[in-house]
């Protein structure tokens, strides 16, 4: 019997684990230094109102891949929930993503589609043929005024930097849309577990082969290697390595918690674009189960920092020095025996839920027939870095 040991008991962990003991012949060790299940998507009910709350924000899953939604959907109850983000600048609340009706509140017009595509197309820098930098995408597709008013202020706020220094791809997250649909994603299957993302997890390790052990700090040593068939990594690559090749650079946000009666700010989440408000976000948490009932409401001000030390890391900042520094890890990584690594730290990229659950799935099945081929596991998901 073959015995693992996975290191961190968010998605990517639960998913593996939940796979292996499906299909092999085997005993799995999870450990997670915090004190609860599910990472980053870690929801609970609080205490004072009842609500239940996603502890480290907004979780709110989407996917295109039908199987991906299947697999979750197979596992607890979600409810369908889209989300319509609001934001706010200087005094007025808007629509987002940007949409007909954002450019309409916004420049005080009533165009149609056709409009309204004419006029931002004029607003566009015709000069940027590949953008290469999140502003450069901006100017290209949207133009100066809604850049300025909707993404520079909110992103120097999240990123700590100028929008020039941060890559094109973060802006391309976003839809821009010449009709009113106010979907902030795209994605065609959207939803939130009616019992929170938590129990999803707990499903997940729902299995006698698997025991999970809270509070534990993973260290890597070569007696852990020799107590185990293979290990699974989970966390941050970096810390991995003891940063033998420095620090990767990542934002990490902080939450100040307020609660009140009724209803607060209508919505469950609000964004803040000016940059002389401290905060980039407002979330609600009530509106993500608006089939509960709640007289108390809570609400959440996120603000966005550098990580340090005592931080949890939130958003890989990728800056070119980061990629540099993730290549010698990973090459290091590379030349590991008996070792894996696997989900949005142990591969420092922006992942969200849909795409971690699909690469630890697709990770799962690659190591199964690995062993039964009896050729070398991969070490990494199979994904460009
Ligand atoms: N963004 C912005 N203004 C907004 C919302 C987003 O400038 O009102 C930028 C910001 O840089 C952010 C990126 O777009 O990091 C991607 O936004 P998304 O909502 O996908 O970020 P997440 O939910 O992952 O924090």
């Amino acid at each position: 019997m073959k015995k693992y040991l996975i290191a961190g008991a968010g998605f990517s962990g639960a998913v593996l684990a939940n796979q292996l003991s499906k299909n092999i012949d085997c005993v799995i060790d999870i450990w997670d230094e915090r004190d609860h299940i599910a990472g980053n998507c870690h929801t609970k009910r609080d205490e004072e109102t009842g609500v239940m709350i996603h502890q480290y924000g907004p979780h709110i899953f989407n996917t295109d891949k039908k199987e991906i939604w299947d697999f979750v959907n197979s596992i607890v109850e979600f409810k369908p929930f889209i989300n319509r983000v609001k934001a706010k600048y200087k005094g007025n609340i808007y629509s987002l993503p940007v949409n007909l009706h954002t450019i309409n509140q916004f420049f005080n017009k009533s165009f149609n589609p056709a409009e309204a595509k004419d006029f931002i197309n004029e607003q566009a820098d015709k000069t940027i043929d590949e953008p290469q930098s999140f502003e450069e995408q901006a100017m290209k597709f949207i133009g100066k005024d809604l850049y300025k008013a909707f993404f520079y202020g909110y992103t120097k706020k999240q990123w700590g930097c100028e929008p020039s220094e941060l890559p094109a791809s973060i802006l391309k997250r976003l839809p821009v849309r010449f009709n009113y649909d106010d979907n902030y994603y795209n994605n065609p299957y959207q939803g939130i577990p009616v019992n929170g993302y938590t129990e999803l997890v707990e499903k997940l390790l729902d299995h006698p082969k698997i025991t999970v052990t809270l509070n534990k700090k993973f260290h890597f040593s070569e007696e852990l290697l020799q107590q185990y068939d293979h290990i699974f990594y989970t966390g941050p690559i970096d810390a991995f390595f003891n940063y033998q090749f420095g620090k990767l650079g990542y934002r990490t946000v902080t939450f100040e918690k307020h609660t009140a009666d009724g209803d607060h700010q209508g919505n469950a989440v609000i964004n803040y674009c000016d940059d002389n408000v401290p905060y980039t976000r407002v979330h609600e948490h009530k509106h993500f189960t608006p089939w509960e009932q709640h007289d108390k409401t809570v609400y959440f001000k996120e603000f966005s920092k550098e990580t340090t030390e005592q931080d949890i890391p939130y958003y890989p900042k990728r800056l070119q020095q980061d990629k540099t520094m993730l290549l010698q890890y990973r090459e290091a990584a590379g030349s590991t025996e008996k070792i894996s690594f696997l989900g949005r730290l142990a591969t420092y990229r922006y992942m969200d839920m849909h795409h971690v659950i699909g690469e630890a799935l697709d990770f799962s099945k690659a190591f199964i027939q690995a062993g039964l081929a009896g050729t070398r596991p991969p070490v990494f998901p199979n994904t460009e870095n």
